[in-house]
C-alpha cells in the first residue's frame, strides 16, 4: 500500500482558530496533518481574553483524537523582544510571559517566536536585550520549548545567521528550554544556498557545528518569492518560487528530520495546502 505523504514526514501548517480554538485540530485534520501551528490570540493585539476551561479541554481532546502531537504556537508578531525603550520592554515581556503559559496550558510543545528587530539601536546592544529578556521570562518549570525562528535579515532583524542564534542562545541560562525553528524562505533569503543537494549539505554541517542538530525542532516549510541572499521576507507557494522544489526537496528526504514537524505558511495558507501537498508528493522519495 501506498504510503500518504503525512505518514512519512511530519508535515502541518499554519490553521485558523475562528470559531473556538478547539477548532483548530480538525482543520489540521483536513489534510491528514499530525501537526500544525496556531495563534493562541490575535497576532497583532497585545491583549487577549482568557482561556475558558472548557475550550482548553475540547481542545486537547480534539488533538487527542487526531493524533496531533509537536503542535506549535506562533507568538504574536509585536513583541520585539530586542527592544531598548523601558515600557515597551515591560508590555513585551509581560506579553511574552502570557503567550508561554498559554501554550502551557494548552500542553503545545513548541512557542515560536521572531528574534526582533534592532531599531534605533546597534545590533550588539539588540542582541544583549534579547538574551536579558529571554532570562526575564523562561521559567524553569515551564513545559514548552521556545523556538527561536531564523530572520530572513530584512531591515534591522536579528537572527538571520546561525552564529547570531549560538551567540543568542549562548547567553541563555535554560538552555534546555530553547531551540531553533528553520524557515526555509527566511533561511534562503538570509543568503544560505539550500537549493542544490551540495548547499545543502553545506548549511545543514554548519548549523550542526555551530548549533548543533538537536537543536533544529522545527520548520517553517516555505517557497520564496525572493531570490537567495535577497533578505527579504516574502513566502510563496511550494515550488511556485525561487527555492522551488528542488529545494524543498533537499528538507523532506532528509531522513534525520522525519520527527521534526514542518510546518506550511504559504500565503493562501488552508486554501493553498491541498495544492501544496501535491507538490510536496511529486518529489518526497519513499522507499520503505
Ligand atoms: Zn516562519
Ligand atoms: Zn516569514
Amino acid at each position: 500500500m501506498v504510503k500518504k505523504l503525512t505518514e512519512v514526514i511530519l508535515l502541518g501548517g499554519h490553521v485558523s482558530t475562528s470559531g473556538g480554538i478547539y477548532r483548530s485540530p480538525e482543520r489540521a485534520n483536513v489534510f491528514s496533518f499530525r501537526t500544525y501551528q496556531i495563534f493562541t490570540k490575535s497576532q497583532m493585539q497585545w491583549k487577549a481574553k482568557d482561556l475558558e476551561n472548557e475550550d482548553v479541554e475540547k481542545f486537547k481532546s480534539t488533538n487527542g483524537q487526531h493524533g496531533m502531537g509537536k503542535i506549535m504556537v506562533h507568538a504574536s508578531y509585536l513583541l520585539n523582544m530586542c527592544t531598548s525603550k523601558p515600557d515597551l520592554r515591560e508590555k513585551v515581556l509581560d506579553a511574552f510571559s502570557i503567550e508561554i503559559s498559554r501554550t502551557d496550558r494548552l500542553c503545545i510543545d513548541y512557542l515560536t517566536f521572531h528574534p526582533g528587530s534592532a531599531s534605533g539601536i546597534s545590533e550588539k546592544e539588540g542582541i544583549s536585550n534579547l538574551i536579558d529578556n529571554m532570562n526575564q521570562v523562561i521559567r524553569p518549570d515551564q513545559k514548552c520549548t521556545i523556538l527561536m525562528e531564523i530572520s530572513a535579515g530584512q531591515g534591522n532583524t536579528i537572527g538571520h545567521t546561525f552564529e547570531e542564534l549560538a551567540e543568542i542562545m549562548d547567553g541563555i541560562e535554560e538552555k534546555s528550554k530553547v531551540a531553533i525553528c528553520m524557515d526555509t524562505c527566511h533561511t534562503w533569503a538570509a543568503g544560505y544556498d539550500i537549493r542544490t543537494p551540495e548547499g545543502y549539505a553545506e548549511t545543514m554541517d554548519t548549523f550542526k557545528s555551530v548549533l548543533g542538530l538537536e537543536k533544529l525542532k522545527g520548520f517553517h516549510l516555505n517557497d520564496s518569492k525572493k531570490g537567495r541572499g535577497s533578505r527579504v521576507d516574502r513566502h510563496e507557494q511550494i515550488g511556485m518560487g525561487t527555492l522551488g522544489l528542488e529545494g524543498i526537496s533537499n528538507f523532506v528526504n532528509d531522513i534525520r528530520f522525519r520527527d521534526v514537524p514542518m510546518i506550511l505558511e504559504t500565503p493562501k495558507g488552508e486554501e493553498g495546502y491541498g495544492q501544496d501537498i501535491e507538490n510536496i508528493s511529486k518529489i518526497i522519495r519513499i522507499d520503505e
